[in-house]
């Protein structure tokens, strides 16, 4: 992720990667108490563009707020000096990191001050390219009478480690993991569409992130023509689906190619989440400018 000339960004200062470090006495390290974003920077034919920042460092805060970890951050500024990291690490495609942590604390009290790291690295899909073999998690989501799901926080990811690697473990690509009610919920770290009958479907809002990739799956839906229904979801209508992929900023759009032995009857070149696929990548590489209709 990093080399000797990387540079980060900590609390309004660049600074070496190599030369930062942390404090082992950390409330975010022992509780995984930390809100954080991950958002990729596409180089498109006009510039190097950071897709929807301004929708992460908004999410960031809302993160924050939430579970009380104080923000006290200028977005635009924020936003101006994730630029200068991409510019300063030379990097045009690349995923960033910005992370809200908190300094030495052992009690289980939300800390007065945070800090705020953002670091910057080139990354390819994250799930690759090729439809995935997905498992039926026998990890549910985290319940929302527990946490606030629609935050970022740290700790949360535990429960996605998990899942992937017991998904991993019995040679499947990704996990899917259920709600409370067992209904469908989403990856470990991106949201899911299915197609039935030619209309797209994806589980409400309320036991999932709210995910910056699934809005916008929604919104090329309007553009598209193409219907989309928030309902629950369960395992048995998901298996019946005609196609399904997963979608997030650092997995873009992948189809899905089995979940546990059902395979999906409708090839991917013809399925609608290989147009939204299509129609994602000339979004953010700025070659259609969806963002004046949307
Ligand atoms: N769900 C989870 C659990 C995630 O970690 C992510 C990645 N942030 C997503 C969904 C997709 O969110 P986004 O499209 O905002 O990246």
């Amino acid at each position: 992720y990093y080399n000797s000339n990387t540079v980060i960004y900590v609390n309004g200062r660049f600074v070496k990667a190599e030369e930062t470090k942390t404090d082992l006495y950390g409330q975010s390290l022992h509780y995984g108490f930390a809100a954080f974003e991950g958002i990729r920077a596409y180089k498109t034919h006009n510039a190097t563009r950071i897709f929807k920042i301004k929708e992460h460092y908004d999410r960031l805060q809302r993160s924050c707020e939430l579970v009380n970890i104080p923000f006290i951050w200028d977005k635009n500024e924020l936003i101006k000096q994730t630029y200068r990291l991409l510019e300063l690490n030379n990097l045009k495609d690349a995923y960033i990191r910005p992370l809200v942590y908190c300094e030495p604390n052992m009690t289980l009290i939300a800390p007065q001050k945070a800090s705020i790291m953002i670091c910057a690295w080139e990354w390819g899909a994250y799930l690759g390219s090729k439809q995935l073999k997905v498992c039926v998690s026998p990890f549910q989501r985290p319940n929302p009478k527990s946490t606030f799901v629609e935050a970022k926080i740290s700790g949360h990811y535990v429960n996605s480690i998990l899942a992937t690697t017991d998904a991993k473990s019995k040679g499947f690509d990704e996990a899917l993991l259920l709600d409370m009610n067992e209904n469908v919920a989403e990856a470990p770290g991106a949201n899911i569409f299915i197609e039935k009958n030619g209309k797209l479907y994806t589980p409400s809002l309320g036991n999932i992130l709210a995910g910056i990739t699934r809005n916008t799956v929604i919104e090329l839906c309007h553009v598209l023509d193409i219907e989309i229904i928030e309902k629950n979801i369960s395992v048995a209508e998901l298996k019946k689906a005609d196609s399904a992929f997963f979608c997030g900023t650092a997995t873009e759009i992948i189809g899905i190619h089995t979940i546990d032995d059902v395979v999906f009857k409708q090839k991917w070149n013809d399925s609608i989440g290989a147009t939204i696929q299509r129609a994602y990548k000339n979004l953010v590489l700025e070659k259609v400018n969806y963002e004046v209709i949307i």
